[in-house]
């Protein structure tokens, strides 16, 4: 996908990267840490055309020849590694391909480049193999490491990278975003939905979250109210659409929590009296947290979500 401008919260990277650039000390491993859906990937692509342009004076232009290959993932010097089919890892002998691909000399003049995407998802002997080609890395090459979650990156391999931070932007910037690229829709509602940023919802169909979202919170209210039973439902939870629904769930109680604490600010409400509400809607907040780590496990999830539903209904 070509996007028609950079999006405004890529400004401060970008300029964090033409700087290094300028000052001559782009370092040679740069991990990009971003919030889950900021863009991180689109962000190395723009690094990747940056460096490989063929039109330096505009770099990147987005227009020649090296900028397209580049979007479409079929530049001959730029090389994206993430898990093959049928597998969650990205595998050793994956790693040893490209550090074999970066030594040798680059087909155009610009940078030989690595886009591993998602980071995390090299397995020990992968990122040990990755390790060695960064500590002694052959010249103008590049290797970008696109994860939201640099903690489960090995210490070594995070040590030898510069790191160049990717914030998500504000939920306003991200419908406005999604409405230019993919058109007028539920844009506000999918991405509460989700929870992630907006690129992670380019191919999303937002009339449907928006729905899962409505028909989650009202079934939660249900459940509150005693209009409906956690049994009649959570067998129908867990097998459709669990991870958005739990992400649903965690963003309606956030926002249930952030109300609570500003009228706490803001009026005479006995605080004894709002205190156990907060600490509810936090004690729920964490299960569902929990539920979401355990929800990729083999657990009985009919039994969990069932648990789960029961702590509100007893609220
Ligand atoms: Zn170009």
């Amino acid at each position: 996908m070509t996007l028609p401008l950079l999006p405004p919260w890529f400004d401060s990277a970008r300029d964090e990267v033409n700087a290094a650039l300028g000052a001559g000390r782009l370092a040679h491993g740069l991990l990009i840490h971003e919030n889950p859906g900021a863009g991180g990937l689109e962000l190395a692509r723009w690094i990747a055309q940056r460096v490989n342009c063929g039109i330096p004076a505009r770099a990147p232009c987005g227009e020649c020849q090296e900028c397209r290959w580049v979007a479409l993932d079929q530049h001959p010097d730029v090389k994206r590694l993430s898990p093959e089919e049928d597998s969650t890892q990205i595998l050793i002998g994956q790693v040893r391909d490209l550090s074999a691909e970066l030594a040798l000399t680059a087909h155009g003049r610009g940078y030989k480049v690595a886009i591993v995407a998602p980071a995390e998802a090299m397995n020990h002997f992968a990122a040990n193999a990755l390790l060695k080609t960064l500590e002694e890395p052959p010249a103008r090459t590049l290797v970008l490491l696109v994860t939201s979650q640099p903690s489960r990156l090995l210490p070594t391999l995070r040590s030898r990278c510069s790191r160049l931070r990717l914030a998500g932007p504000s939920r306003e910037d991200a419908a406005a975003f999604l409405e230019a690229t993919r058109g007028a829709g539920a844009w506000a509602e999918a991405l509460a939905a989700t929870g992630a940023g907006p690129f992670a919802l380019l191919d999303a169909d937002p009339s449907a979250l928006a729905q899962l979202r409505t028909d989650t919170i009202t079934t939660l209210r249900d459940i509150g109210s005693g209009n409906l039973q956690p049994p009649a439902v959570a067998e129908h939870w867990a097998k459709n659409e669990l991870s958005i629904r739990l992400s649903c769930l965690e963003s309606w109680v956030t926002e249930r929590i952030l109300e609570s604490a500003s009228i706490r600010d803001v009026t005479h409400l006995s605080e004894a009296a709002l205190a156990p509400k907060i600490c509810r809607l936090f004690e729920f907040s964490d299960a569902i947290r929990d539920m979401r780590k355990l929800a990729h496990t083999s657990i009985n999830k009919t039994m969990a979500v069932e648990a789960l539903l029961w702590r509100w209904a007893r609220q």
